[in-house]
Formats: C-alpha cells, structure tokens, sequence
C-alpha cells in the first residue's frame, strides 16, 4: 500500500444499494451519478434476456447460462445469485481496478449477493432500500410494466424473504422520494469516508500529535 505525500493511496468505497425488485436502486443510482459523475456504478452480468430498451454492455451484459458458470468457474465473480432463474453477477477484475485507483463504486445487488460481497470484503457499505408499503412496491412493478403479472408476484414473494435480512446490513433508508434516499446515501458515503478506521489505514502517517 502506498503511504505519504501525494501518492498517499485511499481506497474507493464499495457502496452496495439492496432491497426488493421495483424500490427504485435505479433511480437513486442516476440522481447519485448526476449530481457526482465521478462515481461508477458497476455493470453487471446476467442470463436474463435484456428487457426492451436494454443495451447490451449499458444495463448489464447479457450472456448464456454457460457462459456465466464458465465466468464462476474461472473465479471471475466477485459475488452473484440466482434470481427469479437467472443469474446476476459482478465481475470481479473492473470492481477491483476502480477501487485500486480511488474511485468510489455504486452496487445494485441482491440481499444474498450484497451478503456474499460482504463477506468477501468487510469495508463494504452494505445500504437496505425499502418502499414506504409493499402497496407502493406492487404500483411501482405494475406501472414500470416489464415484467408479466406471474413474475411479478414472484418478485414480491422474493422481496418478503429478502425483507429477513434487514438486520445484516449497515443501513436501512426508505425510498419514499427520491430526492430524500438520495440524500440519505450521500450522509452515509460522506460519514463512511470520515471513519477512523478507514483513515489511520489510508493517512495515519501524515497525522501526528
Ligand atoms: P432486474 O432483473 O430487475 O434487472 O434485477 C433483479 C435483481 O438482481 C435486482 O434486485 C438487482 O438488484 C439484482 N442484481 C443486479 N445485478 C446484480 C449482480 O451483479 N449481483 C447480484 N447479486 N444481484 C444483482
């Protein structure tokens, strides 16, 4: 690790966004990177065919049941999950080179992926989203329109079992507005880049008493 001076190394953030299908990760994401393009949010890959509007390589990449078992086989992952039948995972050499350099990383993952990534890796953020009622969470999917009535009924089922694991994440912000959950992830960035422990790691040599 580099230490001192200019070239005093600090890590970027792995802030993960959980919570059930339709609670809005996307939204708060894109009013994240707006107001601070500086951060990246991690592209994942899935076996889920692309929904209309999806691009391949913008919303995710989109590749075959194989090829996705090939990518854990080869210890690419640096988490996934099966989900709804399809696999999701994040590749684990981009995650790592944007870290490396600084740069803070924004992760929109399952409640079982955004477990695993903590595992791996203790400094993750990990960030519960909640909708105000499991009404709104039902409106939400039904006005976003792309999933058929059986899966979306699917997706609330998962997001009941996903609501168990609250008590493992860091912190819980309800997206009852967007401007609001925007500004509560940025509280808990801004105070996560403040924490002792990350900063006796990064700059204990340039403090002295
Ligand atoms: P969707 O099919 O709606 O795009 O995504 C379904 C679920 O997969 C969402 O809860 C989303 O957060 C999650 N997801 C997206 N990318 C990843 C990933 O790389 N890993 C994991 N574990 N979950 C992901």
């Amino acid at each position: 690790m580099m230490r001192g001076g200019d070239a005093r190394h600090k890590r970027g953030l792995l802030i993960v966004l959980s919570g059930p299908s339709g609670v809005g990760k996307d939204s708060i994401i894109n009013a994240l990177i707006e107001d601070d393009p500086s951060l990246f949010h991690s592209i994942s890959t899935t076996t889920r065919e692309p929904r209309k509007g999806e691009i391949e390589g913008v919303s995710y990449h989109f590749i075959t049941k194989n090829a996705f078992s090939a990518l854990i086989d080869a210890g690419d992952m640096l988490e996934y999950d099966l989900y709804c039948d399809e696999y999701y995972g994040t590749p684990k050499s981009l995650i790592n080179e944007k870290t490396e350099r600084g740069i803070d990383v924004l992760l929109d993952l399952t409640v079982k992926g955004a477990l695993i990534l903590k595992e791996n890796d203790p400094n993750a953020v990990l960030i519960f989203l909640i909708a105000p009622s499991k009404e709104a969470l039902r409106a939400r999917l039904l006005a976003r329109g792309t999933e058929e009535p059986e899966l979306i009924e699917q997706r609330l089922k998962t997001a009941e079992r996903e609501l168990g694991y609250i008590e493992s994440f860091d912190f819980l912000v309800i997206n009852d507005e967007v401007q609001n959950a925007v500004s509560d992830v940025k509280a808990i960035m801004r105070a996560e880049k403040r924490r002792v422990a990350r900063l006796f790691v990064d700059e204990s040599e340039s403090y002295s008493v």
